[in-house]
């Protein structure tokens, strides 16, 4: 049996110590640029194509690591450089893994390359679910997928909101209705190849943090994909929704565990996100404590301060071993009977909401201005509490989960 430990294996060290090289050499002094261009920073997702962070071998190395923290590792000092930059850069691999988990070999091999182009012609993938009125309640979804069999194609039609990349990918990947009657049991994934008509950028929105990664609604007008662009296939997606309508035709599911586990793995991975942002914060704030002198001392000397320092690294740490924790039990094939995940998201995010404030603080009226990066790593640790499910839906689940309750 394998010796319990909390150290990173070497490998792990190197590929950490690589990934957080790029992000202080490359991503973080790019930062404040893009962050006030609003706008997606293409030379700098080229350069992490050129070294091979950018990449499905890169994404895919750091998901099959046995231990887990692959993905962990990689997102928080992606994020430890810049939380927008990082966004776009791992924008695409958040569609890239729908692919990888759902889609045929065929799919795999046809669209993850699309998906990210070449390190001369980088491309990057969007994921299209939330709506106007469908962010939290996925249920209430309203876009719709026909089946033309005369064609074999899928009609799309609807409108899709606040997507990452949305307009600007090569490939988007849609979620849509296909039997309303089934509620989210009746929702399939659809590939969009690049330059499909009918599909076009709506609103780009500007936004209060993570602002150089592009967020935009995707309107999708009489959108006809192969049928081969159904994610996973028909015979699966006509499989699923058989089960599903003897489920509901028997009274439905009795729910035994209210969490999802592909959100329960997903989620520890934003967690990270939101760890490498919080610790980027405390160490700017740590360093400026220890050399800002006022009334003759360093301010870390009062006790106030320091012991502010004190529970930002505290809950940090914490943060950081309740990600590791879930994203090994994902691996390890564990139950998620508490929506470990969940809990990792909810506490990850809500510690770098909470961080980065005390940080600004910290750094007085220079963590006001921008000339240092507190003020911006706190307008990006608000996203961390808001997608991949919100803070209220952490809960929700948690407290159903525990209470073998179904969620909705
Ligand atoms: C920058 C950004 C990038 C995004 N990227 C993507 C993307 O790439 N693809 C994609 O599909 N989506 C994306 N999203 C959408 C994101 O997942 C949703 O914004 C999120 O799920 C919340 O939905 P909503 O905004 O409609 O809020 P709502 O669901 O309207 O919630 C509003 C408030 O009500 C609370 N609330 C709702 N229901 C309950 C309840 N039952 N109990 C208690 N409180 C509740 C919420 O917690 C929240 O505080 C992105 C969003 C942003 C801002």
């Amino acid at each position: 049996m394998a010796e319990f430990t909390m150290e990173l294996n070497d490998d792990q060290k190197q590929v950490r110590d690589w990934i957080h090289g790029f992000a202080a050499d490359v991503i973080r002094p790019a930062a404040a640029e893009w962050d006030e261009r609003e706008e997606t920073p293409w030379p700098v997702i080229q350069e992490a194509a050129k070294v091979g962070i950018y990449s499905l071998d890169f994404y895919a190395q750091q998901f099959f690591d046995p231990t887990g923290l692959g993905v962990p590792m990689a997102m928080e000092e992606l994020f430890w450089g810049d939380a927008g930059i990082a966004l776009s850069i791992v924008g695409t691999g958040l569609a890239a893994i729908g692919v990888l988990a759902n889609g045929t070999e065929e799919q795999i091999g046809t669209w993850i390359p699309q998906m990210y182009g070449t390190p001369d012609d980088v491309k990057v993938a969007a994921f299209c679910s939330s709506e106007p009125d469908a962010g939290s309640d996925v249920g209430a979804m309203r876009t719709r997928a026909v089946y033309d069999q005369a064609k074999d194609e899928w009609v799309l039609n609807g409108t899709k909101t606040w997507a990452t990349n949305g307009g600007i990918a090569n490939v988007h990947i849609v979620v849509a209705v296909v039997d309303a009657e089934l509620g989210t049991k009746g929702h399939a994934s659809f590939i969009v190849p690049p330059g499909t008509p009918g599909l076009s950028q709506g609103q780009k929105f500007k936004k209060h943090g993570i602002r150089a990664s592009h967020t935009a609604e995707v309107v999708l007008e009489d959108v006809r994909v192969p049928g081969s662009c159904l994610l996973g296939g028909k015979d699966k997606l006509d499989e699923r929704l058989a089960r599903a309508r003897e489920k509901a035709a028997a009274g439905g599911e009795r729910v035994k565990n209210a969490a999802m586990a592909t959100f329960e793995a997903s989620r520890p991975a934003v967690g990270a996100m939101a760890v490498g942002t919080a610790r980027a914060a405390y160490e700017v704030a740590l360093d400026y404590a220890k050399t800002r002198t006022q009334f003759g001392r360093p301010i870390i000397d009062n006790q106030g301060v320091a012991f502010q320092l004190a529970d930002m690294r505290t809950q940090i740490d914490a943060a950081r071993l309740l990600v590791w924790r879930a994203s090994w039990m994902a691996v390890a094939g564990k139950p998620f009977t508490s929506a470990e995940g969940s809990m990792s998201k909810l506490y990850a995010s809500e510690v770098a909401k909470k961080v980065t404030a005390q940080a600004v603080q910290i750094l007085g009226g220079n963590g006001y201005t921008r000339e240092y990066p507190v003020e911006r790593m706190h307008r990006d640790s608000a996203i961390y509490t808001i997608f991949e499910g919100t803070s209220e839906i952490q809960r929700l689940v948690i407290a159903r989960t525990l209470a073998e309750m179904p969620i909705r």
